[in-house]
């Protein structure tokens, strides 16, 4: 004779638990509704060696113990219920070999029921497939229960199955997680209020607000009574429950699982075997990088060329149009140039994100972002850290817009604060020009000196940034938590909506976010450099005409003079002149002077300056860099772009802070002026110290 075994199936959804199930019984199942809801329940007689007989109930999936549904609801119920007559004596807890680490969560929840239970790891046909490789023995032993490895499409493991529940008896009941560990002091209290009863049983009770029908009924009231902790508090403990549940599963299933990708045939495990192979990852993503660098390069010149001649044609007609006047200066000369100076960042920032969220909706990005994670958390950065730090090669601010999926905050700002050392494109007719004037034609090993003296400054500009990132990891106190990927989507076509949407959303942001203040301060900087104080600004037209009156100057000659002598005596030439004892330690006159700060404003704008300064007419680089070679230095004579000079230019413009328009955005991004006017002056501040070591070293 023999007693029935209650049996209660339980796990995920999708895990397989109707196979399992339907492979147990067979034939012997009937199908109803628990009583009074409309939750399907589907039972079965399973024939066990012996004539035993197992009592089978297939439950409605439930990703855990804290209900959240009807269906979840009746799983609790019949957990928690010892009276009802379909209280299990043994639970299978059926999981899926892909997501074992969700499936486990319920596990040691059960398990901590102290009801016999027996782990079915299904799916076992898949794990071939996906490289993936089960240390059973050392399993059983940590999660202190028996495995049944199974494979319901293969019919496979089912007879060990049946053997598990025949000798369920031997079942240990020990739970995996100490309910006390997570609140000595609540738990402790709570034991000592109930001394007869489960602690785990106890804390689902406090913590379900759900209408647990005839069970235990007085003895939940009580414990109803008992709520100590507010709402909130609960939550809070739950949470904490959730996150040591996971701390166990992570370190179990770290010794307990492998998941070999070399040997997986899966074709997305076979394409992250590539993408994030330690050696052809790199490789790839640095030839996807350039190719979306070229790309970003070559169709954005267009566009911008297009809104530089319509900006510059606009600005024109204004001043033809309109009568002249101060209104109609700030119009074609203030206004219209800032607005351009907006406008033409379009281009860049629209391609650079379409190519960005095409990585990120194909699901390449994740790769990327696993591949680079572990380098670059040794900085204080994150895997996601790599893309605005690229992306500044081309401009900083679109890549301090993309720190945006960065979830740490810590991780993001300290990104936001370093990019800019990344060398942008705007620095480089700085780098050209002055490599052209300092660095000899030679070449070394096959490489010429001046495209050396290129790549060093780019990695340059990286290294500052990596080193920089890793003292403000120490520095700055700022709690937050890394995340780390833990899965990674599967790889999928873009949906063309969703790249749209974000390039028109991240374009929108930045016109109207950064666009402002851009705008406001090109205005400043077109007043500074429009007016000046005194005689030698108002009557500049005078003064030069009678200058060069014995010389036979052209009219765009004569014009090219006066510019040039109304610059020098506007604020920002006078700034330049009253800065210069500051700058002559760094081998610097006042001219480039005026230079470095109207670069503050945008540091491309340096050549034009200094052109307007030496009043190059045309702005073909020939004749400005003539007119730099000429330049005779007033103390020590010799020419004033030296080695020593140059170098020590390069090096400031490597380092300093000089772009409002990223300071702009910063604010934006870090809603506080704090952080950008950090950056402006410790960035800028460096840049001079190390302009200033390195001129009076190589002088
Ligand atoms: P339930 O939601 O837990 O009841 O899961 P089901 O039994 O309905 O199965 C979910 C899916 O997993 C179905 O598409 C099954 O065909 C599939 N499935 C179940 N068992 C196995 C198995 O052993 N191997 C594989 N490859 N698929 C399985
Ligand atoms: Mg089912």
């Amino acid at each position: 004779m023999s007693k029935q075994i209650n049996v209660a199936l339980i796990g995920n959804p999708n895990t397989g638990k109707t196979s399992v199930f339907n492979s147990l019984t067979g034939l012997n199942q009937k199908v109803g509704n628990y009583p009074g809801i409309t939750v399907e329940k589907k039972e079965g007689i399973c024939k066990l060696p012996r004539g035993v007989k197992a009592h089978i109930i297939d439950l409605p999936g439930t990703y855990s113990l804290n209900a959240s549904s009807l269906d979840e609801n009746v799983v609790i119920e019949l957990l928690l219920n010892k009276n009802d007559k379909d209280f299990p004596d043994v639970a299978v807890v059926v999981s899926d070999v892909e997501n074992l680490k969700r499936n486990l969560l319920l596990f040691t929840q059960i398990k901590d029921l102290e009801i016999p239970t027996i782990l079915v790891i299904n799916m076992s046909d898949r794990m071939k497939y996906k490289g993936i490789s089960l240390d059973i023995p050392y399993l059983e032993e940590q999660l202190k229960t028996k495995i049944a490895l199974v494979s319901t499409r293969k019919n496979q493991g089912i007879d060990n199955l049946k053997e598990l529940i025949f000798n369920y008896k031997d079942l240990s009941t020990t739970p995996c997680l100490n309910a006390s560990e997570i609140d000595k002091d609540y738990f402790d209290n709570l034991q000592k209020a109930f001394p007869n009863q489960l602690l785990y049983k106890l804390w689902l009770v406090i913590t379900q607000d759900v209408n647990f029908g005839k069970t235990d009924r007085n003895e939940i009231d009580a414990v109803a009574d008992f709520k100590t902790k507010t709402k909130a508090d609960l939550k809070r403990l739950q949470q904490k429950e959730t996150i040591k549940r996971y701390q166990f599963i992570n370190n179990t299933l770290k010794k307990g699982q492998t998941i070999d990708l070399s040997t997986a045939k899966d074709l997305r495990i076979r394409l992250d075997r590539i993408l994030t192979h330690k050696v052809w990852g790199y490789a790839i993503f640095l030839v996807i990088l350039f190719t979306i660098f070229q790309a970003i390069y070559d169709w954005s010149a267009v566009p911008m060329d297009f809104i530089d001649s319509t900006f510059a044609s606009l600005s024109e007609w204004t001043k033809d149009s309109l009568p002249a006047g101060t209104f109609t200066n700030l119009l074609s000369e203030g206004i219209i140039p800032g607005l351009g100076g907006i406008v033409i960042f379009i281009p860049q920032i629209a391609f650079l994100f379409l190519f960005i969220s095409i990585l990120e909706e194909s699901g390449y990005m994740s790769r990327v972002v696993f591949l680079m994670d572990r380098g670059m958390r040794r900085f204080g950065l994150s895997g996601k850290s790599v893309v605005p730090l690229i992306s500044g090669t081309a401009c900083a601010i679109p890549a301090i817009m993309a720190t945006r999926n960065i979830e740490s905050w810590k991780e993001r700002l300290i990104t936001i604060l370093v990019t800019p050392f990344t060398t942008c494109s705007a620095r480089l007719p700085v780098y050209l020009i002055i490599i052209s004037l300092v660095i000899p034609e030679g070449r070394f090993l096959g490489l010429g000196y001046q495209a050396l003296t290129l790549m060093l400054l780019y990695l340059i500009g990286f290294g500052a940034a990596l080193v920089s990132a890793m003292i403000l990891n120490k520095i700055l106190k700022i709690k937050s938590k890394s995340f780390f990927v833990v899965e990674m989507p599967n790889y999928k076509l873009p949906l063309m909506k969703n790249v749209a949407l974000t390039v028109v959303e991240k374009t929108k942001s930045f016109v109207f976010g950064a666009g402002k203040i851009i705008l406001a301060i090109s205005i400043v900087l077109w007043f500074l450099a429009s007016y000046g104080p005194g005689e030698q600004f108002n009557n500049a037209e005078e003064i030069v005409t009678e200058k060069f009156a014995s010389q036979n100057l052209t009219q765009e000659e004569l014009d090219n003079e006066i510019a040039s002598q109304k610059l020098e005596y506007s604020f920002i030439g006078l700034t330049g002149r009253a800065i210069e004892p500051a700058i002559r330690p760094l081998g610097y006159d006042w001219k480039i002077g005026i230079a470095i700060v109207s670069s503050f404003a945008a540091r491309e704008v340096f050549v034009g300056t200094l052109a307007t300064i030496y009043s190059v007419g045309s702005d073909e680089e020939e004749t400005i860099k003539n007119r730099m070679a000429g330049e005779v230095n007033p103390i020590l004579g010799g020419p004033l772009f030296n080695f020593a000079s140059g170098i020590s230019l390069l090096l400031f413009y490597a380092f300093a802070m000089q772009c409002m328009s990223t300071l702009a955005i910063v604010k934006r991004e870090t809603n506080s002026w704090k952080w950008p006017i950090l950056q402006l002056v410790l960035m800028s501040g460096f840049a001079y110290v190390v302009a200033l070591i390195t001129y009076q070293i190589l002088i």
